[in-house]
């Protein structure tokens, strides 16, 4: 069997937020069961995840708001015991609503050659923190990025709404089409959720509301005791050779035609 070299993963540590975007890309105020994954859970899926898979490009740590879990700094810590899979580099994705702790920082200020940290701006009323933030990791010497969801020229023209479940494409043929212009799944992109590999946080969000099957070779349980790792592994491969999965019928796609949204829009206003 060949390698499993993919170009990025993001792991979910906080299914909760302190912000609630109606548009969240991941749905993360539309879940029932909130969760912030323990450092022993983390440590369990991490050493799982980098058996299936050979080595990854970027390896991000985010939420949800991952600064509302207390064990951000440890989790980022077992992350770089696998720095040696992990081609390019650890990114961590937060929100500009909450300072950075010292420990988080440590972490970044020591690992500074092979981490970014990306701070979604999503204007001064709601990303309240940011330029304290910024100093912080300026103070540092830190890496990172803006992404910026307000205003004029805003990061990938604003978001896009992927609340329409409905069947968007009805022929294998036309869901090919528009996955290979998705720019999730054309950059094979991966994200882990509650213990599972999926290709994007739609397509868990479709299976986990049984609006699409869990199907095999579409998704990976890492922690699946029943399956074998060779078992993991195959799948993975289906899912890395796969132009498009059943998720994407039902998608608009990560594209750069379509309709924009205003980024963050908060629930309730
Ligand atoms: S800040 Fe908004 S988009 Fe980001 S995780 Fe929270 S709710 Fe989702
Ligand atoms: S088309 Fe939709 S479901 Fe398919 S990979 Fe892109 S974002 Fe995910």
């Amino acid at each position: 069997m060949g390698a499993t070299n993919i170009n990025r993963t993001v792991l979910n540590i906080c299914g909760c937020c302190n912000l609630k975007c109606a548009n969240c890309l991941a749905f993360i105020p539309y879940y029932k069961e909130k969760f912030i994954m323990t450092y022993e859970e983390a440590k369990e899926l991490l050493a799982a995840y980098f058996e299936v898979v050979d080595s990854v490009e970027h390896f991000t740590v985010t939420g949800g708001e991952p600064l509302l879990n207390r064990n951000t700094a440890k989790i980022l810590e077992e992350v770089n015991l696998y720095r040696n899979q992990i081609r390019g580099s650890i990114d961590f994705v937060t929100n500009g609503t909450i300072l950075i702790n010292d420990e988080i920082l440590d972490f970044f200020e020591r690992n500074k050659d092979h981490t970014k940290i990306v701070l979604s701006h999503y204007g001064d009323e709601l990303s309240v923190k940011i330029d304290e933030i910024e100093k912080q990791l300026k103070e540092r010497n830190i890496t990172y990025r803006i992404s910026k969801f307000y205003g004029d020229d805003m990061y990938f023209d604003g978001w896009i709404d992927f609340s329409d479940h409905s069947l968007k494409w009805d022929t294998i043929e036309k869901r090919d089409e528009n996955s290979r212009k998705c720019i999730h799944s054309a950059g094979k992109y991966f994200v882990i959720n509650e213990g599972c590999l999926h290709r994007c946080s739609r397509s868990y969000w479709r299976m986990k509301n049984g609006i699409i099957p869990f199907t095999k070779g579409e998704y990976v349980d890492l922690l699946d005791p029943t399956t074998s790792l060779e078992e993991k592994r195959a799948d993975l491969m289906i899912m890395m050779n796969s132009v498009s999965s059943t998720s994407c019928a039902y998608c608009v796609g990560l594209v750069n035609g379509a309709p924009r949204v205003k980024p963050a829009i908060q629930l309730g206003e």
